[in-house]
């Protein structure tokens, strides 16, 4: 037995040793990987230790809901990838999201937002809309035009995507800063990743992410992040923990160890999938292919002007007959390309926007942005290209 272990007192019964059982002695030496503090709380120095540590004078935590080491830590090191001074971990996108909106809003407040946002945004801000009283205005995401007419003196923040699900189409972020003037622009990053695009480099002061994707990247971590400039730094993680959108010590553990390999998968995928997409842009099965990289994508301007280390790995293509097809086409791949509603993964996947992301968008609406019902969504991740091709071919040529 390691004897630094203090000797039990020979009095307790076993149930006093029972549930103080299973904490370590203090050691010397560091662990080499950083350990996941599962705590609800932190032992206090007494009331003045208790104090000090809220004051910030003596640094620590003191409940997990309002700070957690592992939080900490994953939060800085986004904040650090982006570039901004201030991290915010969140129980997931949508939380991190939650976090940054009523920790700067005030009901009455005016919101400018892109059409293309993820679906979920849009209802999160059809909801603030219809039940807390805020104005929001949709404009397409490459009409700059439209953003300045959608201003209004009580504009609080405008929302936009780096790179929008599923036709992907890159904002122009200088353009939209330039459009906003003082108004502040939250970055929806997920899609970019600080790898390929720092938003804050376009005059972004609020970037999140939803982490479940590309900054844990391996499908098993429901988690968020908000990285912010000072300004705005207290008042979102004060609504983090009020509004219960913290985050958990595992998540952030979890994700943290996700961020030591993000820029080798994003550069690793960004190359696969600009590869797939040349290819499926001259299948005689594929009707269209939505990648930034291809010279016949809307965006391909913008995206080479601010994605020059590589497009992403997400990408859309169109085929012929409908959903029945598609669904032929997905039983098919699934033994080796998996059809999940999720993205982001290190496996590859699809997905079908019209039957997923867009299901309650409706349909009218959903064929006018182009998401017809022939619009398979991939996923790339970290396998071969040539195996991923075979695969997708096989499965196409049904
Ligand atoms: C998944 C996703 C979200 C929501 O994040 P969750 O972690 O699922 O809550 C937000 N934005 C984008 C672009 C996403 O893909």
């Amino acid at each position: 037995m390691d004897d630094s272990y203090k000797p039990l007192d020979p009095r307790l019964d076993v149930s006093t040793f029972a549930s103080r059982s299973g904490y370590p002695s203090p050691i010397e030496t560091r662990p080499s990987a950083p350990p996941i503090y599962m705590t609800t709380a932190f032992d206090m120095e007494g009331v003045d230790g208790f104090d000090a540590v809220c004051a910030g004078e003596t640094k620590g935590f003191f409940y997990t809901r309002d700070g957690n080491p592992n939080h900490e830590s994953f939060g800085r090191d986004v904040a650090f990838l982006e570039g901004f001074p201030h991290g915010v971990a969140a129980a997931s996108g949508m939380g991190a999201l939650v976090a940054a909106l009523f920790g700067i809003l005030k009901t009455g407040d005016h919101i400018v937002a892109a059409r293309e946002l993820y679906g979920r945004t849009v209802q999160f801000l059809e909801t603030l809309k219809t039940q807390f009283g805020f104005g929001v205005t949709y404009v397409p995401v490459g009409d700059l035009a439209a953003v300045k007419a959608a201003l209004r003196p009580e504009t609080r923040l405008a929302l936009v995507e780096t790179v929008s699900n599923p036709l992907v189409d890159v904002c122009d972020l200088a353009g939209w800063k330039e459009a906003l003037g003082a108004v502040p622009l939250v970055v929806d990053n997920t899609f970019a990743t600080p790898c390929l695009v720092k938003p804050r480099e376009f005059g972004s002061e609020i970037v999140w992410h939803s982490a479940s994707k590309y900054l844990n990247g391996h499908g098993d971590v429901m988690l968020g992040v908000v990285v912010c400039e000072p300004n705005f730094y207290l008042a979102i993680k004060n609504a983090a923990s009020l509004f219960g959108a913290n985050a958990n010590p595992l998540g952030c553990w979890m994700a943290s160890r996700g961020l030591r390999t993000l820029p080798l998968r994003m550069d690793r995928i960004s190359r696969t999938a600009e590869d797939l997409a040349g290819r499926l842009a001259v299948h005689p099965q594929v009707t269209k292919v939505f990648y930034p990289g291809l010279k016949t994508h809307s965006s391909y301007e913008i995206a080479r002007r601010i994605m020059p280390r590589g497009f992403g790995g997400m990408l859309s293509f169109e085929i012929d007959g409908g959903r029945e097809r598609v669904n032929k086409i997905f039983l098919r791949l699934n033994d080796a390309i998996p059809f999940s509603p999720t993205l982001a993964d290190a496996r590859t996947t699809v997905s079908y926007p019209a039957g997923v992301s867009h299901k309650f968008v409706p349909e009218a609406d959903r064929l006018k942005s182009g998401i017809t019902d022939g619009v398979i969504r991939l996923s790339v991740g970290l396998e071969s290209a040539e195996d991923l091709y075979r695969e997708l071919d096989a499965a196409l040529r049904l």
